[in-house]
């Protein structure tokens, strides 16, 4: 049993040391609607603590590490990670309201990105450069000092694994704000950091709410950096009160993210990455496919093959471990139910099950499957973050290109087609920070620079690039004649 489960869930993480605080926020099981505990509602204070602590950390013991102990430490979270997968993913799966499997794909995740950070954490290496007569230039790659991460509800222990994985490999300590939705996964992963031999400070835990813990980090002057993954509202108010410092921040901030299928695509392939990249997580995924493109020859087909993968998924309580789960909370609920009710103009192509016996408390929704829609509606623009696909039509690849980019955001888009030039044309054109070629999502990609452009944010988190954003780089000109 990981320790964490026997421990309280109410605390904060500062310096090594869990402290309690006066006040508490509840955790409601998105399943059932049910009051499942109480975590710590972080203040500005307790801000003011955790970067002193992380500064602290950076000129003691943390600070001295060499990049290959700093790995080795990773590595080793990692394997603990491992050793708790089955723990975390029921945890994770109570929290968020995520289907049992998913939960543990994401647990795996989070183990993956310890590794490989701690392998790579290393093999980051600055340059000589050739200069003048009598000098030598070199650079180096220095860790912004204290980070900040704020994360958000729906894939906790992935996003931690990104960001904190990476700003740890680089020599950072950090300063982490989950989300007051979903926060145990983030508390226990602390726990088995500490266990795994991470010294103090190095990685602080500030449950809390976003206005108050959340807001604090970000304005805070003592940070060196900020990552903050949610919503664009808050993504603005958080770049703002960085900016106030000059500290520089990553921004995730969701999509609307398109599949275009053309008419000499393989659609057996495809169907599957269609559908499921629209529900996985309940559609409550940044990089959620939540608008299908489709060439007007295979529009029939396609519209009719999805509309019965829908009608053969079923939602139900996260630890049934069915297709797709409740919403994180009563409202995101209302939120989506808004959208759903703003398509009743729309033609309903299918709707998944319902199981039988839904607990009332929780926060379902039923999915759906709307086309043909024209580009302009709402529901081809907004980002819903729930579990709503939309299937608009196209007839030229110019037009597919143009709708595909007409969008506020430019997360993720996939294309399916047979043909190679045209793949390569579209991998060009498509404004998003990653292009599939018949294929969605690509198993997670740990190691695939990830990132938006426009309304979806800016910088790259995963794989080697993350690394260089969770550092500095600095010039060293010696003149020695
Ligand atoms: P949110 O942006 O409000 O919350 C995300 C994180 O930011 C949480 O930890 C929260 O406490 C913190 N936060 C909120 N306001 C803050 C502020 N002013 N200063 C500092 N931190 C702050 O997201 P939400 O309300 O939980 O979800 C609403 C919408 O956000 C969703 O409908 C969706 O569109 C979007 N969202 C996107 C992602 C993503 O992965 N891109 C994830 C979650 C939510």
């Amino acid at each position: 049993m990981l320790d964490t489960l026997s421990h309280e869930t109410d605390r904060i993480l500062i310096g090594g040391s869990w402290r309690a605080t006066p006040d508490t926020l509840p955790l409601h099981d998105p399943s059932t609607g049910e009051e499942i505990g109480r975590i710590a509602r972080g203040t500005a204070s307790d801000i003011d603590d955790a970067v002193a602590a992380a500064q602290a950390a950076l000129e003691g013991e943390w600070g001295r590490l060499t990049a290959t102990e700093r790995g080795r430490i990773l590595t080793r979270i990692g394997l603990r990670v491992l050793e708790h997968v089955d723990e975390l993913a029921e945890m994770e799966a109570r929290d968020v309201g995520k289907p049992l499997t998913q939960a543990r794909a994401d647990a795996v995740a989070l183990a993956r990105y310890c590794e490989f950070y701690g392998g790579a954490a290393d093999k980051i290496h600055g340059e000589t450069i050739p200069y003048l007569d009598g000098y030598t230039v070199y650079t180096l790659r220095e860790p912004h000092g204290v980070t900040g991460h704020i994360v958000p509800w729906n894939y906790p222990m992935q996003i931690i694994g990104r960001s904190v994985g990476a700003a740890l490999a680089m020599g950072n300590a950090c300063v982490l704000k989950p989300a007051e939705d979903a926060c145990l996964t983030a508390l226990a992963f602390a726990r088995i950091a500490e266990a795994a031999g991470l010294p103090a400070g190095a990685l602080n835990v500030v449950p809390g709410l976003g206005a108050e813990a959340g807001a604090a980090l970000a304005g805070h002057p003592g940070i060196q950096h900020l990552s903050f993954t949610g919503s664009v509202g808050a993504g603005v108010a958080v770049q703002q009160a960085a900016g106030a410092n000059v500290v520089p921040v990553t921004l995730e901030l969701g999509g609307k993210s398109p599949q275009l299928v053309f008419a000499d695509a393989d659609l057996d392939a495809a169907l599957p990455f269609l559908v499921n990249a629209g529900l996985q997580n309940a559609g409550q995924t940044c990089s959620a496919s939540s608008r299908i493109l489709v060439q007007r020859e295979v529009l029939d087909e396609v519209s009719r093959r999805m509309a019965e993968a829908y009608a053969a998924k079923v939602v139900g309580p996260a630890m049934d471990d069915r297709d797709i789960g409740p919403l994180i909370n009563a409202r995101q609920k209302a939120r989506v139910e808004g959208f759903l009710g703003q398509g009743a103009d729309l033609p309903l192509l299918a709707q998944a099950q319902l199981a039988e016996g839904l607990p009332e408390g929780g926060n379902y929704v039923h999915p759906a499957l709307f086309g043909p829609v024209p580009p302009d509606h709402v529901l081809a623009r907004d980002e819903v973050f729930g579990p709503v696909q939309v299937i608009i039509p196209f007839d030229t690849e110019e037009e597919a290109v143009q709708i595909a980019n007409g969008t506020d955001y430019g997360l993720v888009a996939s294309v399916w087609t047979r043909d190679g030039a045209r793949q390569m044309r579209l991998a060009r054109k498509l404004r998003a920070g990653q292009v599939f070629l018949n294929n969605y999502g690509a198993g997670g990609g740990v190691e695939l620079p990830f990132g938006g452009v426009g309304k979806s944010g800016h910088g790259r988190e995963k794989g080697f690039e993350a690394l260089y954003g969770f550092s500095v780089l600095k010039t060293v000109a010696a003149r020695h004649g």
